[in-house]
């Protein structure tokens, strides 16, 4: 019997990359071979040399269709010498990765999203209004409270059949707000385990008529934003108290904080604002158990005197290979000196 493999790739849309896919039938035992795509109509190329080639790097059982279809990621490369294309980041975090391996580099991202319906209006908010004040909705449990959960159940699922390293769900501070967390994985796997449990997400979207936004502040005013937690260590964090503070010192050197904001998404300025359970986006701090910091060191890591860091300054939108490689780069540099 044929089976079908959908191909993903991340595309050019400015200013937050997305993910694309499409289906190739194979026959009976073929393996999923390079393929392309029209890249004049992902912002990766234009009308007049519109081709963009996909190479398959990863993939995986397909659990919405189930049998023997898989998902494949792609990393996406030029036609003309088969050389990384320009909005191939997968291509950076896989250069840096090879570099640090021997540190083995470890993360854990905390994806937040929203629900919206068609309107772009979040799921839990009244139509036309405004629910309740945050307070009762960070894991809360109860119809008034919660909405959505049976999504959240059936993306977890998909994400187990699909052998990703998911690795826990909750509902979030706004109504309608959910996160769930991949890892711990190495620089590579988590970031492409976490595109993939997007897809999975948009995909079941679909199903409910759901929207689901990364949108780092998806309401304006006393509202949470949503971001992706970068929870970070190396095999010297996991062993010792002053690598988890070498660390946090690098994230602050002159230059550094900057350079890593560009890559952590769009609408940092709104989302950072010293308010919410963030530090401020022109300010750098870290600290023990300090959820207004922008490196907070967890309770449990400061005890046991090793451990990981959780960096709280990316966006829910931010694109997890940069994130990945800004981080192994930063900290893996500091660490081998
Ligand atoms: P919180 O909401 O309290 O910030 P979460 O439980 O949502 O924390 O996320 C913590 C994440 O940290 C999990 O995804 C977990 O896999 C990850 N993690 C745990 N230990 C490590 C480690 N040593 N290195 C990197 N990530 C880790
Ligand atoms: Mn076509
Ligand atoms: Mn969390
Ligand atoms: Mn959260
Ligand atoms: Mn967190």
């Amino acid at each position: 019997m044929p089976y079908r493999a959908e191909y993903l790739w991340i595309d050019g849309t400015e200013p937050t990359a997305e993910i694309r896919s499409k289906t190739k039938i194979l026959a009976d035992g073929a393996e999923p071979g390079i393929w392309g795509f029209d890249g004049s109509s992902t912002n990766q190329a234009s009308g007049d040399n519109s081709d963009v080639v996909l190479e398959p790097v990863f993939s995986c059982p397909d659990p919405i269709r189930g049998g023997d279809n898989i998902l494949v990621m792609c990393e996406t490369a030029l036609t003309k010498d088969r050389s990384s294309h320009p909005t191939n980041t997968r291509a950076k975090a896989r250069e840096v990765y090879e570099k640090y391996k021997d540190q083995e580099p470890l993360f854990g991202l905390e994806q937040e999203y929203t629900m919206l319906d068609l309107n772009g209006w979040p799921a839990g908010f009244p139509a036309n209004g405004f629910p309740e004040p945050q307070g009762p909705y960070y894991c809360g449990v109860g119809a008034a409270k919660i909405h959505g959960r049976d999504i959240v159940e059936e993306h977890t699922t998909l994400c187990i059949e699909a052998g990703l390293m998911i690795a826990g769900t909750n509902a979030e501070v706004m109504p309608g707000q959910w996160e769930f967390q991949i890892g711990p994985a190495d620089t590579l796997t988590v970031a492409d385990h976490l595109w993939i449990a997007r897809y999975l997400l948009f995909r079941l979207g679909e199903k409910y008529n759901v929207e689901m936004s990364l949108a780092a502040k998806p309401m304006k005013g006393d509202w949470n934003g949503a971001g992706m937690h970068t929870n970070f260590s190396t095999n010297a964090m996991r062993e010792g108290y002053d690598p988890i503070i070498a660390a946090c010192d690098a994230l602050g050197e002159d230059g550094v904080p900057a350079k890593h904001l560009a890559g952590y998404g769009v609408g940092i300025e709104e989302r950072l604002t010293g308010a919410h359970e963030t530090q401020r986006y022109d300010q750098y701090s870290y600290g023990v158990s300090d959820r207004g910091a922008s490196v907070r060191i967890p309770w449990q890591v400061e005890q046991d005197k090793k451990g990981y860091i959780e960096d709280r300054r990316p966006n829910a939108n931010a694109d997890p290979y940069v994130i990945t490689a800004l981080m192994t780069e930063t900290v893996c540099s500091a660490l081998a000196k």
